[in-house]
């Protein structure tokens, strides 16, 4: 099938690439000259996993190409996918600018049959948007189908070639027996591909993120309050995930959730339901408990220096919003980094595939290091913001040798707090103390 993808970010491209993977013919857009040549000539702009391999592979094969051409993408594909951003407006709403307008582009440029596929994270009743503003100007039939997305940056690939489900939401028999077509190589070993209405489509995605952000923060709480009573939220985690109707993942605790979609997806849907009247409590809750775990280790690590941070050198492993990633949109570590810098404290940090992207951000702000170790020198402390695997078993020998205080703040919960402490280490973690 002819397949066009506008937008390609961590969404887009990984459609794009894993589309032409099952033999479909692929024309990416984007609006970002330099990010189509670094794609043209060969390599991927984002740090995803596998992604690399079949990005080459299917380039090879001519089933995967990139232009800046609207007009080009569109007289290529029958089915255009939306992978645009849709981040958050000033008042917390998802801001659909970019989706709009692009949509507005295609009314006027389309001459054939197309079904407009919106793959962006867009609020209830944009399907209806879309279809408005693409009909002002179309002079040929066309259809709008909601096709939300599931994929987890650092998993994308993966996630994508074998989806645990496909959500599309349709109103048109014909679109939908097409996505039907271009996603069966995907559901082969059976998981649904589920159809319903664009409402119902679009509000899965923010439910589905809403809900996971929610286990998360419920999981926070209680490693807080463990702390002001003496329990252990490794135990208490591991007693309640054992029922099956907790389930075992997304409770493990740390200095919460960030990222570009669960912080703007959550206050999305609680703006959403405000524009209804309707008060979202559990999300208000979800919010503001969030904002607060970012930096709940900062009073520690005041408490630890005796109020005085001014001068003092910390060493912080992990930059990226959670492992995998080189994407630090809304990144804890972020909130963290403001902090002890507003403080007076000077930061030296390491991270496997984010420091370009903070880099953009804090400039010369921080000292870069070029490996885990390479950032202990000199430093104080450590301070963990992200779970990389690499940090998991590290030499400590090492780590006690270079900071001038055995002290890890780990954000991540990534030791056990014994073994830490038989090495020598005073050991900061979240619900474990
Ligand atoms: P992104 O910011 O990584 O990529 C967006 C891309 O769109 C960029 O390359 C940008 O240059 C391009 N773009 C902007 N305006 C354009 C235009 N007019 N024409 C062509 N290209 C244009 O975004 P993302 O993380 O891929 O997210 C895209 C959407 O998917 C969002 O709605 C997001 O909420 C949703 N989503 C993201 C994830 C994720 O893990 N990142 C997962 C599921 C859903």
């Amino acid at each position: 099938m002819k397949i066009t993808v506008v937008g390609t970010g961590y969404v887009g491209l990984v459609t794009g690439t894993c589309l032409a993977e099952t033999g479909n013919e692929v024309v990416c857009v984007d609006i970002d000259k330099e990010k189509v040549n670094t794609m043209r000539n060969g390599n991927v702009p984002i740090y995803e996993p596998h992604l690399d391999v079949l990005f080459e592979r299917n380039i090879e094969a001519n089933r995967l190409k990139f232009t800046t051409s609207l007009d080009e993408g569109l007289e290529h594909g029958e089915i255009v996918f939306l992978a645009l951003p849709t981040p958050e407006d000033e008042d917390g709403s998802a801001d659909l600018s970019y989706v709009l307008n692009v949509s507005s582009e295609i009314g006027k440029k389309i001459k054939t049959y197309k079904v407009i596929v919106d793959k962006s994270t867009v609020p209830v009743g944009t399907a209806e948007k879309v279809k408005a503003v693409i009909a002002e100007n179309a002079s040929c039939d066309f259809d709008v189908v909601s096709n939300p997305e599931f994929l987890r940056e650092g998993f994308a690939v993966d996630d994508f070639l074998k989806p645990e489900r496909i959500v599309i939401g349709s109103s048109s028999e014909k679109a939908t027996q097409l996505m039907q077509k271009l996603y069966a190589p995907f559901v082969r070993s059976g998981n649904p591909i589920i159809v319903m209405d664009e409402k119902s489509a679009e509000l899965t995605k923010y439910a589905a993120n809403s809900f996971l952000a929610t286990k998360i923060t419920f999981m926070n709480e209680i490693a807080n309050y463990c702390e002001k009573v003496g329990a252990d939220v490794d135990k208490v985690r591991a007693g309640m995930g054992t029922d099956s109707r907790i389930g075992k993942r997304f409770l493990f605790p740390g200095i919460g959730y960030g990222g570009s979609c669960f912080p703007k997806d959550v206050k999305a849907l609680q703006k959403a339901g405000k524009n209804e009247n309707y008060d979202f409590k559990i999300l208000n809750s979800v919010i503001e408990v969030n904002k607060n775990q970012k930096t709940i280790l900062l009073p520690k690590i005041e408490d630890y220096f005796k109020g005085d941070l001014q001068g003092k050198q910390i060493a912080i492993w992990g930059l990226a919003f959670k492992p995998e990633t080189d994407d630090v949109r809304e990144a804890p570590a972020i909130d963290m980094m403001n902090g002890l810098l507003k403080k007076g404290a000077k930061l030296t940090v390491f991270d496997p595939e984010a420091i370009p992207n903070i880099k953009k951000q804090f400039g010369d702000k921080l000292n870069y290091a070029d490996s885990m170790y390479q950032a202990l020198e000199g430093a104080e402390v450590l301070l963990i913001c992200t779970e990389w695997s690499i940090f998991r078993t590290p030499d400590f020998s090492r780590i006690k040798k270079e900071l001038k205080n055995p002290t890890i703040f780990d954000g991540r919960n990534l030791y056990n707090v014994d073994d830490v402490k038989k090495e020598g280490f005073k050991y900061v973690s979240i619900g474990r103390n």
